[in-house]
């Protein structure tokens, strides 16, 4: 079984060390699957696997080297480069939304100020939109 979650995911170990955005921290994702469904269970971060779905039979097209880039609740970010998925040293190597893009900015999840995915994910942009109203625009 191959699953994709998001937050930070422990290489080799199916663990989601945190997700910031569901309040998940140190959950054994991977474990647990696998006590329930008696499979071997593979777990990596949603946005790695979407870029492996979409460089396999998607808009990748099975090229050695691209970028996916995840936009939702949060904003996530998948890296194939020579082929194999970029993880970094402890799972983190695209973690695109955590990125400061705006200097005292709103607040995130992860419990800073100004991340990507306060204003580029939908969470953001329906936030930035309600602001909007509150000061009587259209
Ligand atoms: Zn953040």
């Amino acid at each position: 079984m191959g699953v994709g979650a998001p937050g930070f995911i422990e290489p080799g170990t199916g663990k989601v060390a945190i997700a910031v955005n569901i309040g998940w921290k140190d959950f054994a994702l991977k474990d647990i699957l696998r006590d329930l469904s008696g499979l071997q269970v593979y777990v990596d971060n949603d946005a790695n696997i979407a870029a492996l779905g979409e460089n396999w039979k998607g808009a990748g097209n099975q090229v050695n080297n691209m970028l996916a880039v995840t936009l939702g609740t949060g904003v996530g970010g998948g890296i194939i480069a020579n082929g194999q998925v970029i993880s970094g040293a402890n799972g983190t190597g695209a973690e695109i939304g955590h990125i400061t893009v705006e200097k005292n900015g709103a607040s995130c999840n992860c419990g800073r100020k100004g991340c990507l995915e306060t204003v580029a994910s939908a969470t953001g942009i329906v936030r930035q939109a309600e602001e909007l109203l509150a000061e009587g625009k259209a």
